[in-house]
């Protein structure tokens, strides 16, 4: 009797642990099961989520289902292939698009309902202007590259391009094997890294701000090159005697390059690793590429090449924007989002989406003064007459790839402006010169964005 009712007890204990286990399972993962390409509710035999819309901020309807059953895209051409990459494609092949990321909001699946009532599916209100989205997309004009800006105070995306697009209604045949379309299912803005270029001397000004006594009191002469261990680091002019503001604004390597020697390789990891180029941060769940560095070859010239953005730096351009926020507001800027709101039909009403902040990118003084050289940068480098309006601060960037091609052109920065805090980062591969190429194209968006 005794054998057998312990039987009967582990037995129990087992039924109880393994319903425990689904639940459990049935809670976490359920949305994840619903929302499987395999569901032949939510999804047609192509693979082709049927349920859900897709809006922008202002209500514009970028992918909806028709009467039939269809997926479609209402816009035009331009308006398809300027939000291709947080809208996303049919077949899922954009895996950071709408339809395939916020596959579970667009089913409107709840824990209590499952997928009841999916062919209705849920208003998924993206963070982006449609009209700034094709704005950008048109700066581009064809060059590889992506554009973004977002409010560093909310932290809603309110641009967001990337480039190689095309248009999901009409894929291209040679889409797979032409260069032009290389790399076109990356949104280059969440999940590519790139050589930073000078856009990165606001990390080494960090850390010589804070690392080195009475920074903003020397000068240094610059002759265009300058001897660091077996290895020269050039400037494309010789810029003479100058001051660290000059030095930034001049984006002079042959300073940065001997202030990031100075600091060391340590210290140099330390600012960069703090600055959030080497995080990974999560876009409504949307993991980052993490930027890599190396600062370990302090013998050579190399650490000063990477002191100013070159040798093996690569940065992803949404950990750069960010940055560019909390340099804006005081160290610490809002985590960015693509999400504003879902509305579900049914029982529950939409939740509040809240404000993510970031970690301490930066500290509150030094922040200060990086943002006022920034600006300053415009005043004496840029022209303010590119950018009325937008108390901007920027800093350029031209970086060299290597080999025959054409220096990355980046250009990113933010705006002080209450109305419009907004931060940005813009990048043409293989574009040219940072401040014109790039500049020119944040030029036209941040005009969009502030309506001047
Ligand atoms: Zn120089």
């Amino acid at each position: 009797m005794e054998r057998r009712a312990l039987l009967c007890l582990v037995l129990a204990g087992c039924l109880l642990a393994g319903l425990v286990l689904f639940i459990l399972l049935w809670a976490v993962r359920g949305e994840r099961w619903a929302a499987s390409a395999f569901n032949r509710h939510l999804y047609n035999n192509q693979g082709i989520l049927i349920s859900g819309t897709v809006l922008d901020r202002n209500g514009e309807v970028l992918s909806t289902v028709d009467e039939e059953g269809d997926r479609i895209y209402p816009g035009d051409k331009t308006c398809r292939k300027a939000t291709l990459h947080v809208v996303g494609d049919l077949y899922g092949n954009i895996s950071t698009g709408a339809l395939k990321a916020f596959a579970q909001q667009l089913t409107g699946y709840n824990l209590i309902w499952g997928a009841f009532g999916a062919e209705r599916g849920s208003e998924l209100y993206l963070t982006i202007d449609t009209e700034l989205n094709e704005t950008a997309y048109q700066a581009l004009d064809g060059r590889k590259g992506t554009v973004a800006v977002y409010n560093y105070q909310t932290g809603e995306i309110l641009c967001l391009v990337s480039s190689p697009t095309y248009d999901p209604l009409n894929v291209p045949s040679d889409l797979e094997e032409n260069d032009k379309y290389e790399g076109a299912y990356l949104n280059r803005f969440l999940s590519s890294t790139f050589t930073p270029g000078s856009v990165f001397k606001t990390v080494t000004l960090a850390a010589a701000l804070e690392e080195l006594e009475d920074l903003e009191d020397g000068t240094w002469t610059c002759s265009g090159a300058v001897q660091i261990g077996d290895g020269t680091v050039t400037c494309a002019a010789a810029h003479g005697e100058q001051d660290i503001w000059g030095a930034l604004s001049n984006s002079c390597n042959v300073v940065f390059g001997q202030l990031a020697v100075e600091l060391g390789s340590q210290t140099m990891e330390r600012y960069t690793e703090k600055a959030g180029l080497t995080n990974s941060y999560s876009i409504d769940g949307i993991s980052t590429a993490k930027g890599s560095f190396d600062f370990t070859e302090e013998a050579s010239g190399d650490l000063a090449w990477a002191g100013v953005g070159q040798g093996k730096d690569s940065v992803n351009p949404c950990s750069l924007m960010i940055y560019m926020g909390a340099i804006a507001n005081g160290g610490k800027a809002a985590v960015p989002r693509l999400i504003q709101q879902v509305d579900t039909p049914g029982l529950l009403p939409a939740l509040p989406r809240f404000t993510h902040w970031t970690k301490r990118l930066i500290a509150p003084d030094t922040a200060e003064t990086i943002a006022e050289m920034m600006v300053n940068n415009v005043q004496t480098a840029y022209g303010t007459k590119r950018f009325p309006n937008m108390e901007l601060g920027a800093k350029s960037g031209t970086a060299e790839v290597g080999g025959e091609e054409k220096p990355h052109a980046w250009f990113a920065g933010f705006l002080q402006n209450e109305e419009a805090p907004y931060a940005f980062v813009v990048l043409v591969e293989n574009g040219g010169s940072g401040a014109d190429v790039a500049g020119t194209v944040a030029s036209k968006v941040l005009r969009a964005a502030v309506g001047t």
